[in-house]
Order: C-alpha cells, then sequence, then structure tokens
C-alpha cells in the first residue's frame, strides 16, 4: 500500500476524524500513486492513522474512506452503502428501497462526506437514481458503486451527472450519460427512453413534479428543500406571494396548494420557468393565480420597489453567491441586497422565508446580514423559525462542512 507521510503534529484533525488532508499537511508522499487509489495516512512517527483515496492535482489530496485498519473493496463499499440507505430508512417516512414507490419518492440516498463516503453522491428519482462522482477516489471506484447500487436498492437505471465544476479541481473532465440500464437497451427504445429522463415524474409531500435528469441543476432537483417547501404550503394561505429564484417552481407550487392567492415567480432561466409551469398543471393547480416572471431578481425587486408594490410572503432562495469563505464579502452584500429590498416589499404581518445555501457563510454570519438588512429597511422583523437542509442531508459531527443550507422564516411586525 502506498503511504502519505504527514507532517509533524498535522494528524490532529484526522484525530477528530474529519475526512480531508490538505497537501499542506504531507510531509512525504510515496512517488506514482495513481489517481483515486487507496493510500495509508501515517503520522510523522509512522502510525497508521487512516486509509484513504488520493487526489494528486487536489488541494485536498486524500480523503479517508476507513479510520479501520480494514480492506477497502467491494465488500467495504456495500456496508457503507447498506448502512445509509438503512439510515434514512429510519429517519424519513417512506420504505425507500422497496416498490412500488410511495409518496417521497425522490431523495438523497448518499451525501458523500457527510455519509463516510466522500465524493460520491447518489440522487434518487423515483426508479431513477442519479450518480455523482466528484472526487479522484468516487471516480476510481464509479463501476463499482454503479454495480452495488443496484444491486443494493434493486433499481434499473442509473444517470450519472459527474458534471459539477468541482471535478475540475480534481483534474476530472465533465461527464454525463446513462452508466447502468438493465431495463431497456436504448437502441430498442432509444426515444422513449430519453423522454422518461428529461420528464420524469416525482412525487414530494403529495405534490408531482416534473424533473429533468439530463439538463436539471444538481443532479435535476433541488431536494434539500423538502421539508420547507411543505412549510410554506403550511403558511401560504390567503396570501399574496413572491417567490424569488423560483427554479422549477417548487415553492410556487406549494404555496398555490396551500391556499394562497397570487404567486409571483421570478427566475433569470426560461427554461426553468417553462417547467415550473408545467407543474401548476401537473398538480392541477390554478394557473391563474400564477404570474412568471424571467428576469434578474435584484433588478425585479428594485422595480416591484419603485412601484410600490407589497407581498404577505416572500422566498429568497437564490444560487450560491459564495462557494468558499473567499467570496462571504462580496455574497454578504448580495444577500443584503435582496433581502432589504424584500423587508421594504413586505406588508406588516408578512412572512420572508430567506436562504442561503452559500458554504463560506455560516449560520450566525446569515442571521447578522438579515439583521442588517431589516434595520436598513426601517423594518422590524422576528425569526419565527430556523431551518435547514433535510434529513436526508445529514450532517456528520466530523464533517460541519456537510452543512450548508440555513433558512429563516420571519415575520415583519
Ligand atoms: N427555489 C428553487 C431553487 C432555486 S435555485 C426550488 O425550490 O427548486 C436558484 C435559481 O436562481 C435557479 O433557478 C437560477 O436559474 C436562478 N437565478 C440565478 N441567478 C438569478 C438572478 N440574478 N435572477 C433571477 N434568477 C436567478
Amino acid at each position: 500500500m502506498p503511504v502519505l507521510i504527514l507532517k509533524q503534529g498535522r494528524e490532529k484533525s484526522l484525530l477528530r476524524r474529519h475526512p480531508w488532508i490538505f497537501s499542506g499537511a504531507i510531509h512525504h508522499a510515496d512517488e506514482d500513486i495513481a489517481s483515486g487509489s487507496t493510500v495509508d495516512l501515517l503520522s510523522f512517527n509512522k502510525q497508521f492513522l487512516a486509509r484513504a483515496s488520493y487526489s494528486p492535482q487536489s488541494q485536498i489530496r486524500a480523503r479517508v474512506w476507513t479510520f479501520e485498519d480494514e480492506i477497502i473493496d467491494k465488500e467495504f463499499f456495500r456496508k457503507r452503502i447498506r448502512a445509509t440507505i438503512a439510515a434514512r430508512s429510519a429517519t424519513l417516512p417512506s420504505p425507500l428501497t422497496l416498490l412500488p414507490l410511495g409518496d417521497g419518492d425522490a431523495i438523497r440516498l448518499i451525501y458523500a462526506e457527510s455519509d463516510y463516503i466522500p465524493g460520491l453522491i447518489v440522487d434518487r428519482y423515483n426508479d431513477v437514481l442519479v450518480m455523482q462522482c466528484l472526487t479522484a477516489g468516487a471516480e476510481y471506484w464509479k463501476e463499482t458503486f454503479a454495480d452495488l447500487l443496484l444491486e443494493e436498492t434493486g433499481l434499473k437505471i442509473i444517470y450519472e451527472r459527474s458534471d459539477a465544476d468541482v471535478r475540475e479541481l480534481e483534474g476530472l473532465l465533465p461527464r454525463s450519460g446513462v452508466i447502468r440500464n438493465s431495463i431497456i437497451r436504448e437502441s430498442d427504445d432509444g426515444q422513449g427512453f430519453e423522454s422518461r429522463l428529461t420528464n420524469i415524474v416525482i412525487t414530494e409531500n403529495n405534490l408531482q413534479f416534473n424533473v429533468n435528469l439530463q439538463s436539471g441543476h444538481k443532479t435535476g432537483f433541488y431536494l434539500d428543500q423538502r421539508k420547507n417547501r411543505l412549510r410554506v404550503r403550511e403558511l401560504a394561505k390567503d396570501k399574496d406571494v413572491l417567490d424569488c429564484f423560483c427554479y422549477t417552481g417548487g415553492f410556487t407550487v406549494n404555496a398555490l396548494a396551500g391556499g394562497a392567492k397570487s404567486v409571483i415567480s421570478v427566475d433569470s432561466s426560461a427554461d426553468a420557468l417553462t417547467l415550473a409551469q408545467e407543474n401548476i398543471a401537473l398538480n392541477n393547480l390554478p394557473a391563474d393565480k400564477a404570474t412568471f416572471i424571467e428576469g434578474d431578481v435584484f433588478q425585479i425587486l428594485r422595480k416591484f420597489r419603485d412601484e410600490n408594490r407589497s407581498f404577505d410572503m416572500i422566498i429568497l432562495d437564490p444560487p450560491k453567491f459564495a462557494p468558499t469563505a473567499a467570496q462571504a464579502e462580496r455574497a454578504a452584500r448580495g444577500y443584503k441586497d435582496i433581502n432589504l429590498l424584500a423587508f421594504k416589499l413586505l406588508r406588516a404581518g408578512g412572512i420572508l422565508v430567506t436562504f442561503s445555501c452559500s458554504g463560506g457563510i455560516d449560520a450566525g454570519l446569515f442571521q447578522k446580514i438579515i439583521a442588517g438588512a431589516s434595520l436598513d429597511a426601517g423594518v422590524e422583523a422576528q425569526i419565527i423559525e430556523h431551518v435547514s437542509q433535510g434529513a436526508d442531508h445529514p450532517v456528520s459531527l466530523h464533517f460541519p462542512e456537510g452543512a450548508y443550507l440555513k433558512g429563516l422564516i420571519c415575520l415583519r411586525r
């Protein structure tokens, strides 16, 4: 087994079970270790610390598979995948690995480092699994993962969406396409199969959504917002709602299902808005209560302010403004700007549902930004709920980086 020897004292984070080793912590690396292959991590005194995957091009040079002296092979990963699926079944309402599928049939089955399988993300959309390999280590074991996922879930189709930007940092090219399909051969029924992937229907809290697995964001849908969408449904009755950054209408559809009086939904992507409209029809919700605006939220909020428009509920679910701490300052200005404008558009007694999915902005800083926004807007507001990602996006206590989604539900007094 090739070895990496750490600099003196640099074993501390591993002793706390954090799974990453940065390049600056390495004293010695054996030569010609293949990308993604398994290495032993040793302390400066040559004590065994962990077994890890090697990423020669990444600043995160190694990611831990195990802290035990055990063999890393297919059976090792079978145990990890099985334990993760079992954990999901214990913490979420429906049996996830059984067919036929019921409510909640879209779910994050495996969440990388947070489920002790660094680099591997697996989302289940109805009867299709979508797999993302984000690191050299996950790429190395990709075929094994695909085989195991079929064996352990009983599902038949896996679509690969290894096209996230972070792969570049690992020296990996983007790749997407069908990686396993044991139902139909593409050549038999290419078109029908293709349209299944671009038009898969999932159920979430008894509502249905069309998802495009080929071109949708992330693996297709923002699964992390499941319980927050339900919360919006509960709060939306008789309200005039503004859903900013609506994507394919996750919050919009829930607001309508909750009896909103009207919903205006804004996104810069025309494709996302088309799908959002389809999703309203799919659930037989009143299309005449919904208005869609293709445009830049920053500009639309300003325009609404100048027009003295007002709302009973505003949802702000923007994209990641700060992927890392380095961009935090600029991102903070962006969050403050949209939240300040939203507070101004909110009627007394109105509700602001505001999120940040930026890894570089923690919950404490986010709350400070929102406080600053209300102050500058001249608006008094209270936090009525702190919200976060759902139970299928767990956070390992040893890997706080896994907690990225934070939200506040605020009431304007
Ligand atoms: N709320 C959505 C997810 C939002 S993802 C859900 O529950 O599914 C962020 C969305 O913001 C994307 O759809 C993206 O197209 C859109 N977006 C990014 N920048 C934007 C901008 N400046 N103005 C409007 N929309 C923007």
